[in-house]
This record gives C-alpha cells, sequence and structure tokens, in this order.
C-alpha cells in the first residue's frame, strides 16, 4: 500500500531529513585517506542519538552498523571495519534516521583523498542519475519516467544499471510501496500523486550490472568487479517541482525542471 503523507507528516519527515542531511555533511567532511569505516560508522551513530532520534539501519533485519560503508566493487549494505581507506578508492555511505517516528534515508558517494578522472566520472553521473530521476518526480507523472531518466542517462555514458535492489516508498517505514526501479519504461507503473515520499537511488556500476551477495550475507558486490556509486535522497512528491526532504533548500537543476 503506498501511503499519502499529511502536512503534519510531511513536516516529521521534513526534520528527519534535515538531520540525516547534517549526519551525512559531517560524515563527508571526515573522509580522507586513513581514517576507517568504523570511525564514520560510530560518529554517525553518537550525531544521530544526541539529536533524539534513532539510527534506522542498525539492528534493522539484524544489519549491525549505523551506515552502509560500501568500498569500490561494494554495491551496497558493506559492513563498516577497521581498516584504515586508501587515497583514491571510492567510498559510498549510506545512513537511515528515525525521528519521532519518521524516517529518512540519504547516500553520497565519494572518492577517498580525490581519485581519478575516470572514478570521479562515474561518481558525478550517478549524482546527475538521481537529479534527472528525481526530475521526473511530480504529480501525474508515472514510476517508470523516473526509472527510465535514471536509466537513460547511465547507459547513455556506458555504463550498468543495478537491477537487484532499487529505491523504495519511505515514511513511518523505512521500506513501503511502491518499489523504485533504476530501469524501465516512462509512461508505465503507478501513476505519482502529491504526498507520496520516495527513496530515488540510483546505483551505477561502471561495467557490468551484474552482482552477487558475499558471505556476511548482507555487502552486495557486482560480478565482474567493476566499481560502483550509490547517490540517494528522500523525495517528496508535489504538484510542482518535488522537495528533497534530505538535501533541505536543494533544486532540481535548473536545465531539468
Ligand atoms: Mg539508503
Ligand atoms: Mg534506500
Amino acid at each position: 500500500m503506498i501511503t499519502i503523507k499529511t502536512e503534519s507528516q510531511i513536516e516529521k519527515m521534513r526534520k528527519a531529513g534535515a538531520l540525516l542531511k547534517s549526519v551525512l555533511d559531517a560524515l563527508r567532511a571526515e573522509i580522507q585517506p586513513g581514517v576507517t569505516t568504523l570511525h564514520l560508522d560510530k560518529l554517525a551513530e553518537r550525531l544521530i542519538r544526541s539529536a533524539g532520534a534513532l539510527p534506522s539501519f542498525k539492528g534493522y533485519n539484524g544489519f549491525p552498523f549505523s551506515i552502509c560503508a560500501s568500498v569500490d566493487d561494494q554495491v551496497v549494505h558493506g559492513f563498516s571495519n577497521n581498516k584504515p581507506l586508501k587515497q583514491g578508492q571510492l567510498l559510498s555511505v549510506d545512513c537511515g534516521v528515525i525521528l519521532n517516528g519518521w524516517q529518512s534515508d540519504s547516500a553520497f558517494s565519494v572518492l577517498v583523498g580525490g581519485g581519478s578522472a575516470e572514478d570521479q566520472k562515474l561518481v558525478d553521473v550517478t549524482e546527475e542519475c538521481f537529479w534527472r530521476g528525481a526530475a521526473q518526480a511530480r504529480a501525474g507523472n508515472h514510476l517508470g519516467d523516473i526509472s527510465h531518466a535514471v536509466q537513460q542517462h547511465a547507459e547513455s555514458h556506458g555504463y550498468g544499471v543495478i537491477r537487484d535492489l532499487c529505491g523504495h516508498g519511505i515514511g513511518q517505514e523505512m521500506h513501503e510501496d511502491p518499489n523504485v526501479p533504476n530501469y524501465g519504461k516512462p509512461g508505465r507503473g503507478v501513476k505519482l500523486q502529491a504526498g507520496m515520499v520516495l527513496a530515488i537511488e540510483p546505483m551505477i556500476s561502471m561495467g557490468d550490472w551484474r552482482v552477487f551477495l558475499e558471505d556476511d550475507d548482507w555487502t552486495v558486490v557486482t560480478r565482474d568487479g567493476s566499481k560502483c556509486s550509490h547517490y540517494e535522497h528522500t523525495v517528496l512528491i508535489t504538484e510542482g517541482e518535488p522537495e528533497i526532504l534530505s538535501f533541505p533548500g536543494a533544486r532540481i537543476p535548473e536545465a531539468l525542471r
């Protein structure tokens, strides 16, 4: 069932989103060679709990951390560890919070200490995929319009769109209906209505889109070993331009409006 949020519920989701943005900004500022993902995980948990919120990932189906920290060919759901990050690694950080019962979910990718132009392009195009998808997230459009926009942009650069994982509705639960695939056909699927909230999250591989699950039963890795980038925000559908709840004040790029 797809839930339509009321204005007072949306206001709570705005607060959760603003908190999550501040946490991810703090994590981003910490990332440099030598830092461990376990350090980032602990920092995230401390910041979230000190704001009176809960880290939604921790304990979710038994997941042991407050962030997913996925490096290079790891797509998503990577475990934090005490290995120092190395210059040029592609790190994706995904995090979720629950504030006063309402969820927010967001992820970004970055090259640790900077890296190759080739890897930076993957990170940049993945973010562009998000914005192109989000630009289609408006009342009257269909879910497939979002999916198609993401897929078309990624594939135009020769990248693979991960298919085994997708975005999702979000509200009082982290994963609500509908699924938001990163591939699809325009005009297909659920018709979008104002008050729906979707986590739109392109997961884009430099090579093939096929993945497998590591022995920890969580970490998703590309089969061909190619690097993968992830970018996500919690997005409110409106009659006009969507509101990016996990990025207060952000607007759809003018060329896409
Ligand atoms: Mg996420
Ligand atoms: Mg998500």
